[in-house]
């Protein structure tokens, strides 16, 4: 259990934010008496949140490597088929060790499976017992001697709340997919050992692997490395990494998404419709963030928009905006593919509570006024809205959440259309960055709307449009890129 990891942040690739957050932590362990001294309380726990193989083990481990603390860990999955009272003791085993080796650090894998939440399912006597332990001892430790508790998940929503109290795991750390920047680099890191060919473009290898996480790349690197011996070689070419991207890839393709050149260029033409939306209406929340990396969490890309403001009232106008934001993706895969796909699905669903929500709970349709039609009871169970209404009303219900789905779709449709170019322009700059900012975003769209306005006012000369159209996006680019570098 306890180990020396030998691991730093140098093993680490893709995952700058999360390691960031960890620095802190690094630094608590290394001079806890420049927290004491001030009268900061130390972080007892964080938990890290992403899909598996994307180095959360790895990160706790390294953690421990840069601090130069031992590390113990416990996986949770190992306790469910445990006898009753063994797991407890295990728990208070491993905080007796990790006191008497202080400052260090303890994780433990797969938190869920002993976190779960104690009011969802049927009673597990030995997962409460286990999970109650863990709770005590956490409140129980002195932080002043320098323990810090990392936990792994890729289920947080799981996770019953005592866990999360303050004090407990009230940090969360992101470990996500690594985009294609974070794949290179996770490959350069595996293949540091491993004797290439002056040829191999790892680049290459990245844009091939959409999807991929740290776990599936290390094993690229390594099958290819196998590859190359079976084929007599004593140094691994680009084909080698080729086929093994398929070997690794394919046999996973079930289970992980990776997505096929066409199916990327949907997504983005897709999530670009939706932040394009949000650019041109006014209620709309800025996009802070698109990516086209699919997540384990069921989504092939998405936007990430931050409010200005922390907001708990909405009103009819933000509500309406929302709904239009909502089609934007919909409506950009047909306008501009006149094909439509399932990846609407999750859009359609949101769009429709939304919309039921304002005719029924909020008094927002014009129809029904302020009856209140709907009503959310045990709202924190499962929180579905019950009908109070007879079946004719519950009908004509129905009626009016449809054509106001309608009329959102047909506003994203008549939006979109109004400026094909910019999505286009932006859509295929995102098919190859897979991740821009905001910023990014907002560049590029201001960029070829003032070259667009330009020809429009100049309009007597012939302009090589889409030229122009892809030299401003050139240009965008290159001073977002001059930003991001300064
Ligand atoms: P998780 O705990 O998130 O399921 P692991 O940390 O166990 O994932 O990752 C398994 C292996 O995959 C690691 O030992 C490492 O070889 C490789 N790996 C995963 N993520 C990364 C990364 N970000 N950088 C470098 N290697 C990685
Ligand atoms: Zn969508």
């Amino acid at each position: 259990m306890l180990a020396d990891t030998g691991v730093t942040f140098a093993d680490v690739a893709g995952q700058e934010e999360a390691k960031e957050s960890l620095v802190e932590i690094i630094d608590f362990l290394q001079k806890p008496e420049k927290y004491l001294r001030i009268g900061a309380k130390c972080p007892k726990g964080a938990l890290l949140v992403g899909p598996p193989g994307t180095g959360k083990t790895l990160l706790a481990k390294a953690v421990a490597g840069e601090a130069k603390v031992p590390f113990f860990s416990l996986s949770g999955s190992g306790f469910v088929e445990m006898f009753v009272g063994v797991g407890a003791s295990r728990v208070r085993d491993l905080f007796k060790q990790a006191q008497q080796n202080a400052p260090c650090i303890i994780f433990i894998d797969e938190i869920d499976a002993i976190g779960k939440s104690r009011d969802s399912q049927f009673g597990n006597d030995e997962r409460e017992q286990t999970l109650n332990q863990l709770l005590s001892e956490m409140d129980g430790f002195d932080t002043s001697k320098g323990i810090v508790i990392l936990a792994a998940t890729n289920r947080p929503e799981v996770l019953d709340k005592a866990l999360l109290r303050p004090g407990r795991f009230d940090r969360r750390i992101i470990v996500d997919k690594p985009d294609l920047k974070g794949r290179v680099d996770i490959l350069k890191v595996h293949s540091k050992n491993v004797l290439m060919h002056d040829s191999v473009d790892l680049e290459a290898i990245g844009l091939a692997t959409s999807g991929a996480v740290g776990s599936d790349l290390a094993n690229i690197v390594n099958e290819a490395a196998i590859l190359a011996v079976k084929n007599g070689r004593t140094v691994v070419k680009q084909e080698d990494l080729l086929e093994s991207v398929e070997v690794v890839i394919a046999g996973k393709e079930k289970k992980d998404r990776i997505l096929s050149p066409e199916e990327k260029k949907i997504v983005a033409y897709h999530e670009v419709g939706h932040a394009l939306i949000t650019a041109l209406m006014k209620d709309a929340e800025p996009v802070q963030k698109i990516t086209i990396v699919p997540r384990t969490m069921g989504a092939l890309g998405y936007v990430l928009q931050v409010p200005e403001e922390e907001k708990y009232l909405m009103s009819k106008d933000e509500l309406k905006t929302r709904l239009v934001t909502l089609f934007g993706g919909r409506a950009a895969e047909e306008l501009c593919f006149h094909t439509i796909t399932t990846g609407a699905a999750n859009d359609i669903e949101q769009a429709t509570s939304i919309a039921r929500a304002m005719i029924t709970q909020y008094g927002m349709s014009e129809k029904f006024g302020l009856m209140g039609l709907e009503s959310v009871e045990n709202r924190y169970l499962d929180g579905r809205p019950v009908l109070n209404c007879g079946d004719e009303t519950a009908s004509e219900i129905d009626h009016e959440v449809m054509a106001l789905l309608k009329e959102s779709y047909d506003k994203a449709k008549e939006l979109l259309s109004g400026n094909l170019d910019v999505l286009a322009a932006i859509a295929d700059h995102l098919t190859e960055k897979e991740t821009i900012t905001g910023k990014e975003f907002m560049d590029i769209l201001h960029k070829v709307r003032t070259k667009l306005q330009g020809e429009n006012t100049e309009a007597g000369e012939s302009v090589d449009e889409s030229a122009e159209v892809s030299e401003a996006l050139a240009e965008a680019q290159s001073e977002a890129e001059d930003e991001i570098d300064g």
